[in-house]
């Protein structure tokens, strides 16, 4: 039996599958075929699964002009192209009867029934996705006249007649998908669509968001926002709404069930069995963690790791994160990403524009400032009016900086105030643990220091900054920035810039927040530091405590200022990059930076 040619993959071919989503909805197609964008979800899962069943058959496929009239025959996996319209398919069943070939495609879900006539009939995406079948099955010679959808779920077959009526359906979205894609410019999401909760890329698309911001309404008029105001022109003017465009659906879980690895025991090995890590002190296995369970591997010091479970998290696109003992940060490793290389154009194009940067920077400091403001209000014993009245005059003045060097005096001078008070927020009854002893140790505060940290609120606060940029360094790899270049922090040899920029508004909310949270409730004590000349840093044990005060502060459900929906912190910083990206491709002109009440 001959195989038919399988044709070049490298090739401008539109894939049927694509096709397919096009019509299911363009801003999806734009996500994977022109920034090759791909996300599981149990939909996406299952179809892979089932898929891989059906690639068991050779792909192979009598040539036409070989067929004889009565020749029965089944094909699997056979993939064909049409020269004529450049489309390519892969086609999961081709039944051959007659001396005509029907392409029976596999889906999921069950058909839907026609509102009019009450027959079960297929859904659009998959009737076009069946004609690109037909129409490269025509052009490779063969007779096809119709094909069939089977719904796995409900057990049913559906024919649908490939007639000139889709024929040209399907041309026309052809076309329009090719346009699309030369366009450049990502379709507006759909609104309040049904189809957004069970897309897979839903996460990455964010479209009630997107489109809150997009249509945001003050008076009856649409405005444009001035680019990144902070504070408090998006949630006060959220109000003017009509009640009901107030609400944004919730899309994505409040919380992801992917958790990160922490590994801290100095000549650990990680080697990995089939999907599961297997970490070993000498040659005994002390724990076993599989890969698809976890969302990051965090390397503290001396921790080897084999090629092999390199490779393996790589493919999952798992970041393995690299850190000193004192846990500094070094770098990621991770797979090979996003390709969206019109993000990191764009990011480019705009570290270069001073106007830019310095407002986006603006609202960055300011937002930081609110927040610093917020903790001490929040969180100190007696909250200092002074200190209060200052923060706010520093966060107006940030908004209204003129030059970069202005807002760093202005962020000094916040930071200057806001430490002064930080030890106020630090409620420990006896702050020395008793032990019967003379504490090495004890938790009083009274400036921040660093390079090395000197005491050890400022050991925790460096860990926790250090933590922090590491998820941010992710985040923005995930987006599909550069995490190393920057609109305020300027770039440096080795230095994740813009995680540095997203981190600011989320330095107090997320690092100082663990630091006073293990301090307080005694998950780090004055027993878990150590001091090495002036440098004061945390025992392994210590750090294990903190490890678990981040976690937990990260896992914190918090309601979104804008959208009113409550998510965990870790997806908070998704969320907030994947917005500000929206701002550099010109999707959005509001950067809404993330503040608390
Ligand atoms: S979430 Fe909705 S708008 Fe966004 S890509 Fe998916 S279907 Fe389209």
């Amino acid at each position: 039996m001959a195989t038919v040619r399988e044709p070049d993959a490298a090739s401008d071919y539109l894939p049927a599958r694509m096709l397919n989503e096009f019509v299911y909805c363009p801003r999806l197609y734009f996500y994977e075929h022109v920034e090759g964008v791909f996300v599981h979800n149990r939909e996406t899962v299952e179809g892979a699964l089932r898929h891989a069943k059906l690639d068991d058959g050779k792909g192979e496929l009598t040539p036409a002009d070989e067929l004889a009239a009565d020749d029965k025959l089944h094909s699997r996996s056979v993939t064909l192209a049409s020269e004529t319209h450049r489309l390519i398919a892969k086609l999961d069943l081709i039944e051959v009867a007659g001396g005509a070939v029907v392409p029976v495609d596999y889906k999921r879900g069950s058909p839907r029934e026609d509102r009019k006539t009450g027959e079960l009939i297929a859904w659009d995406p998959e009737r076009v996705q069946l004609a690109v079948q037909g129409l490269v099955l025509r052009d490779n010679g063969y007779t096809c006249d119709e094909g069939v959808i089977y719904y796995v779920a409900t057990k049913q077959r559906i024919r649908v007649p490939i007639d000139d009526a889709l024929v040209a359906e399907t041309l026309a979205a052809m076309q329009a998908a090719r346009d699309v894609a030369a366009a450049g410019v990502i379709p507006p999401p759909l609104v309040d669509s049904p189809k957004c909760p069970r897309c897979s890329l839903v996460g990455v698309c964010l479209p009630d968001e997107t489109t809150s911001l997009r249509l945001h309404k003050t008076n009856g008029q649409p405005v444009q926002q001035t680019l990144f105001e902070v504070d408090p022109p998006l949630s006060a003017q959220a109000l003017d709404r009509p009640a009901e465009e107030e609400e944004i659906r919730r899309l994505v879980p409040a919380r992801d069930d992917l958790r990160p690895l922490y590994l801290n025991t100095q000549g650990l090995r990680v080697g990995k069995s089939g999907y599961v890590l297997k970490l070993q002190e000498k040659e005994t296995v002390v724990q076993e963690v599989r890969i698809n369970e976890i969302c990051q591997l965090n390397l503290m010091g001396n921790i080897q790791i084999t090629t092999q479970a390199v490779q393996a998290l790589c493919e999952q696109e798992t970041p393995i994160a690299y850190f000193s003992m004192g846990g500094w940060f070094y770098g990621v490793t991770h797979g090979l990403g996003v390709k969206n290389i019109y993000l990191r154009r764009e990011q480019f194009r705009l570290a270069d524009v001073p106007g830019f940067c310095l407002r986006l920077a603006r609202a960055l400091v300011a937002g930081k400032i609110r927040n610093q403001r917020t903790m001490l209000q929040r969180n100190h014993v007696e909250p200092p009016a002074s200190a209060l009245a200052f923060l706010k005059e520093m966060q107006l003045d940030a908004e209204r900086a003129e030059a970069f060097d202005v807002l760093l005096g202005i962020e000094g001078n916040a930071a200057r105030v806001y430490f002064q008070h930080f030890a106020g927020m630090i409620k420990l009854d006896d702050p020395i643990a008793p032990r019967g002893e003379a504490a090495d140790f004890n938790f009083d505060f009274r400036n921040r220091n660093r390079r090395p940290p000197r005491d050890p609120v400022n050991a925790l606060l460096s860990l926790a900054y250090s933590i922090l940029a590491k998820d941010l360094t992710i985040v923005s790899h995930t987006v599909g920035f550069d995490p190393y270049l920057g609109f305020y922090h300027q770039p440096r040899y080795g230095r994740p810039a813009l995680a540095l920029d997203l981190m600011e508004p989320f330095r107090p909310l997320i690092a100082d927040s663990a630091v006073l949270s293990a301090i307080n409730t005694r998950m780090v004590t004055d027993r878990d530091f150590v001091r090495a000349g002036e440098s004061v840093a945390l025992r392994p044990e210590g750090r294990k405590g903190f490890f678990r005060a981040y976690e937990q502060r990260m896992d914190t459900l918090v309601t979104h200022p804008i959208f009113g929906y409550r998510v965990n912190y870790r997806r908070v910083l998704e969320i907030q990059a994947r917005l500000l990206a929206r701002v550099l491709t010109g999707e959005l002109t509001t950067y809404p930076v993330f503040t608390t009440r």
